[in-house]
């Protein structure tokens, strides 16, 4: 079975995920830009059973544009983010693809929140588009 690890910027905080993303996608929503600084959020998710974290992670819950909790987990030396919890959905835990750093990761299938998306993302042309 495929094994992917994800870190933070200062490699502390780690986590392994084994077997394939139950789900990879974008998400266009302005909590996901402030999140992460970037014009969108990329990110995967994996059965909790087969994600194991090491190092101190510090919590930091954000209600996101639909209204949904979300517990994000992040080094407190360096500030990344590695991974999160939905409420909605407490058996997957859901990480940064960034946090892999791999040229390779699958690439998303869903794109969520396309109304609030920078006009020059263009969403891959197979991907489920989720307003
Ligand atoms: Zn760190
Ligand atoms: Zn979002």
């Amino acid at each position: 079975m495929v094994a992917r690890e994800a870190g933070c910027s200062c490699g502390q905080l780690r986590l392994l995920a084994e077997g394939e993303p139950l789900r990879v996608s974008v998400c266009h929503c302005l909590a996901c830009q402030r999140r992460t600084g970037s014009a969108f959020g990329f990110q995967a998710r994996f059965p909790r059973e087969r994600v194991t974290v090491t190092g101190d992670a510090r919590d930091y819950v954000r209600i996101s544009d639909e209204g949904e909790p979300r517990t994000f987990r992040f080094c407190p030396e360096c500030g990344a983010t590695v991974y999160y919890v939905l409420e909605s959905a407490p058996d997957v835990i859901a990480v940064p693809v960034g946090a892999f750093a791999d040229p390779a990761f699958p690439e998303p299938h869903v794109s969520v929140w396309e109304r609030r998306k920078h006009g020059w993302v263009l969403p891959p042309t197979r991907v489920e588009h989720v307003s």
